[in-house]
């Protein structure tokens, strides 16, 4: 393998990565929602795109060498990763959903680099599965960017209201 192809698969190891722990991250989030219901179902939305996302991956990178290339990735996540999984499990929806919002951003930048490495190295087949990819998560970014503020909105009615505001 040459170098450039080299450290192509391990970008491609790393957003396979990022999907397990996106996974991880917005099942937390969902399961506990119980007063928000359009989050929820927006989330279980991205939950089963995310999962696909995983998927396409998975076969992507058996293109470049089967796949135990995945399973190097199994438990490593970058510092950045770490941060933002430490927003999801503390036990408040805003938090959660700005936690959600910074991660998709990274899921953002790291499709569109992905995107230019494989044109770099010519495999169109992962270019064209990333590009899929990024619409998906453009998509929930700015469906989390226009709730926000009603999110937060119904989170102070409720806490002021003297009901379970928290999830
Ligand atoms: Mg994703
Ligand atoms: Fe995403």
């Amino acid at each position: 393998m040459t170098k450039k192809q080299d450290t192509y698969v391990q970008w491609l190891r790393d957003a396979h990565a990022m999907e397990e722990q996106a996974l991880t991250m917005l099942e937390s989030l969902a399961r506990r929602l119980e007063h928000y219901p359009e989050l929820k179902a927006r989330l279980q939305q991205h939950i089963t795109e995310t999962k696909s996302q995983r998927e396409k991956l998975g076969r992507c990178l058996e293109r470049h060498g089967g796949s135990s290339t995945i399973k190097d990735t199994a438990g490593k996540l970058t510092a950045m990763m770490q941060g933002l999984s430490g927003l999801f499990v503390g036990d408040e929806v805003v938090k959660g959903a700005m936690a959600s919002y910074a991660f998709e951003h990274f899921e953002i930048s790291s499709y569109r680099t992905l995107i230019g490495a494989a044109g770099a190295v010519g495999d169109l087949e992962t270019k064209r599965v990333c590009e899929d990819i990024l619409k998906e998560e453009e998509a929930m970014a700015a469906w989390l960017s226009d709730h926000m503020p009603q999110l937060a909105e119904r989170f102070l009615e409720r806490e002021e209201a003297g009901v379970e505001a928290k999830h």
